[in-house]
This record gives structure tokens, C-alpha cells and sequence, in this order.
């Protein structure tokens, strides 16, 4: 026996009673079916209702065949009369989510004459997919005219057609569906053949936001959020706005200006510090003029300090060897030279000192795991061996 389906009767009904015809214990809990339901089953991209059944808990309701079947958490008997209670607010983010995206779809084959090719309804957000590119300055003004809409208060009417009249309805999604097909049509919005549930006036979808819209397959995916997500996402970013505002003492409205002017400021800043890095290296550099190996610990450098330092070094000394670090972590290297090939020497001295680098003939890079005195005493001992060779 087919299950009647209130939820198309009237998809504001939050609740019901029922007569159980079966139940039957699955893996997952029980499959009530009943002779009627105001649970709208998992479909088109639309997750199921979740409430309860008398005293037990819905967990998932699918459609199959002309039956809707509802997974529950414990055994209902059957020839019982039950209780049906539909978790609203999900139910209605569901429907408030849904009719916002038959707005702007709607708009959009209007003004394009694209079909909707995907939908899913995220928990945060909603995807929408286009079959072809909408321009990105076109984005506001179609969810400046699909907000206008919500604020008509249209009725979101949905119907039945006759067989011959059908042919005559411009609804979008042409594909041959069978008859009866179920048209949800909003005036001056949308005209579509759709077997999910709505609000019953636009207004309740309350407001429209487009995230994003990137490139996807020749078409467009865009993430929307509708009604009380829409609320509440707003008002996060309201709230992380005033929160700029205050660090940045500037004005709501004008804290992107506040932030362009910071980050002029920043790149001064960074320009001259670099530019006087560039001198007190200079600096250092020129007390190694003339050294065959000069090796020097600079505290507080990273990877691209220490390099930098190794190169000025490495205009005054033949070998120049930059460390910074602590005993307690490691110690960033950088073995640099200008007139010597250092690929060898360097990998040995940073695979001597436990560690872990590499490079090119003119600087060998990485870090090694070994205190300050090891590293003096290594390179000291290499100095003294290539002296002593060079004095035989
Ligand atoms: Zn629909």
C-alpha cells in the first residue's frame, strides 16, 4: 500500500498520527512504515526529516517504490496508532534553503537560460551548480532582484497540471518526466518541476547570500546561504568586523581602507628593516675580511637570514658558515662561498652535525642537531687540518 504523503498536502505540518502497518528489525534499528507521513524522505539533493514517532526517535527516512520508510530507534507495533513529531527547525532551515535556491535558479534561466546541473545541501552551506559562466559582476545585482522577491512575500504555489496542459508550462528541467508532474511555481521567480518542499511564501525564506562562485565544468558552482544560516553567518561576520574595527580604530564601513593603509605602513617598515639588516651585516661581514673559513652564530635569524648573512660573509671570507638557534632545538645552517665549490664540504659538515640540508656548488643549506661548542669544535678541527696540510 502506497504511504499517503501529507508533507505535499501541506509541507507546514509539523505533526501528525499515523497507523503503523509494519515494522521490521534491520541491522541499524527498526523500518516503520506507516499509512501515512508527514516526513519528507532524503531526495534531490535534500537531506530527510528527523523527529519522532511516538516514543521512538527517526533516524533516517528514505523513499522506496510508492512507500516512505523510517528508520527508527526502537520497535513501534504494528496496527498501532502513533504520533508522528517533525523536528521543525530543520525541517524549515531545509525549506528555507531549498526555496532560496528555486529564487535564484529561477532568475538565473531567466537571464541566462541556464539549467540548475547539481544542488546538495550542505550542512553549512548550499552548492549550486549552472550549466554555463555567470559573469562575477552579475552576482549582486541577481541576489539584489532574488532578495526584492523574499520581500513580495510571493506565494510559493505548487500544483498538478493536466496531461495536455503540461506541454504549455515554461518550467524548467524539461527532461521527460512522468506523468503527473509536480510544478512549484513562484510569480515572477521560478517555474519548476520539483518534488521537494517549500515555504509557503517566499518571504519566509527571510534572505539570500551568494559566498562564491567559481569555474566548474564550462559552468559555475555557486555556495549560497539562505534564511537563518544566512542570519547567522552575517552576523558572525558583522561580529568579526566590529572586532577589526575596534583593533584598527577605524569606522565599520571603512576598515578595508584601515586595513590597506596597514599594510602600506607594514611594507615600509619591512623595507627598512631589510635595508638595515643589509648594513648590520654588512658589518659583521667585514670583521671576516681576508679569512680562508669564517664561521659565525647570529641568534634570532631564520632560514632567509641566515643565508642573507652567509652571503655577506661570503663577499669578505672565501667560506662562509652562518649558524642560528639554540642548544636546547637546532640550528639553522648555511654554508655559502663564492669562490668554492661547497656542495661536498657542505653536506658532509651538515651530515657530521646530524642533520638534515642540501644545496648547490655555492651554498649548502639545512639544519643540524648539535650544540654550539660541537659545531665550533667541528669546522675549528677542519680549519687545523687543512692548515696543517697546507704547511706539509
Ligand atoms: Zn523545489
Amino acid at each position: 500500500m502506497a504511504t499517503r504523503k501529507l508533507y505535499y498536502e501541506d509541507g507546514q505540518q509539523a505533526s501528525f498520527t499515523a497507523t503503523v502497518l509494519s515494522c521490521t528489525p534491520v541491522e541499524k534499528g527498526y523500518e516503520v512504515i506507516l499509512d501515512r507521513t508527514a516526513f519528507y524522505p532524503e531526495g534531490g539533493g535534500q537531506a530527510c526529516d528527523l523527529g519522532t514517532l511516538g516514543t521512538a526517535q527517526v533516524l533516517d527516512v528514505q523513499e522506496q517504490g510508492e512507500q516512505v520508510v523510517h528508520l527508527c530507534d526502537c520497535a513501534l507495533e504494528a496496527g498501532t496508532c502513533v504520533e508522528g513529531c517533525i523536528q521543525w527547525p530543520h525541517r524549515f532551515d531545509l525549506m528555507q534553503q531549498h526555496t532560496g535556491e528555486h529564487i535564484l535558479s529561477g532568475l538565473i534561466f531567466k537571464k541566462y537560460g541556464y539549467q540548475n546541473s547539481g544542488f546538495h545541501v550542505g550542512k553549512d552551506v548550499m552548492e549550486v551548480d549552472f550549466d554555463g559562466p555567470i559573469p562575477p559582476e552579475d552576482l549582486w545585482a541577481l541576489e539584489e532582484e532574488a532578495n526584492s522577491l523574499i520581500w513580495q512575500n510571493l506565494p510559493v504555489h505548487c500544483y498538478y497540471p493536466a496531461k495536455e496542459e503540461l506541454p504549455y508550462i515554461p518550467y524548467r528541467t524539461k527532461r521527460a518526466l512522468p506523468w503527473p508532474v509536480r510544478i512549484v511555481e513562484i510569480p515572477g521567480g521560478d517555474i519548476c518541476a520539483c518534488c521537494g518542499i517549500h515555504v509557503a511564501f517566499t518571504g519566509q525564506v527571510g534572505l539570500i547570500k551568494i559566498l562564491s562562485c567559481v569555474s566548474l565544468r564550462g559552468g559555475v558552482r555557486l555556495e549560497l546561504v539562505c534564511g537563518q544560516r544566512a542570519y547567522r553567518y552575517m552576523a558572525n561576520i558583522f561580529g568579526q568586523n566590529r572586532e577589526v574595527s575596534r583593533i584598527l580604530s577605524a569606522k565599520m564601513p571603512e576598515t578595508a581602507a584601515a586595513v590597506q593603509s596597514l599594510q602600506a605602513h607594514y611594507n615600509e617598515e619591512k623595507y627598512r628593516a631589510n635595508a638595515l639588516q643589509k648594513k648590520v651585516f654588512d658589518s659583521i661581514a667585514a670583521g671576516y675580511t681576508g679569512q680562508h673559513l669564517a664561521v659565525h652564530f647570529e641568534d634570532g635569524l631564520n632560514g632567509g637570514g641566515v643565508r642573507d648573512l652567509a652571503q655577506a660573509i661570503g663577499q669578505y671570507a672565501a667560506v662562509a658558515v652562518v649558524c642560528s638557534g639554540s642548544d636546547d632545538a637546532v640550528y639553522s645552517i648555511c654554508i655559502y662561498s663564492e669562490r668554492e665549490d661547497v656542495s661536498a664540504f657542505g653536506k658532509n659538515a651538515i651530515h657530521s652535525l646530524n642533520g638534515r640540508g642540501g644545496g648547490k656548488k655555492e651554498a649548502v643549506q639545512g639544519t643540524v642537531n648539535a650544540t654550539k661548542a660541537q659545531i665550533v669544535h667541528y669546522f675549528d678541527a677542519l680549519s687545523a687540518s687543512t692548515a696543517g696540510a697546507q704547511g706539509e
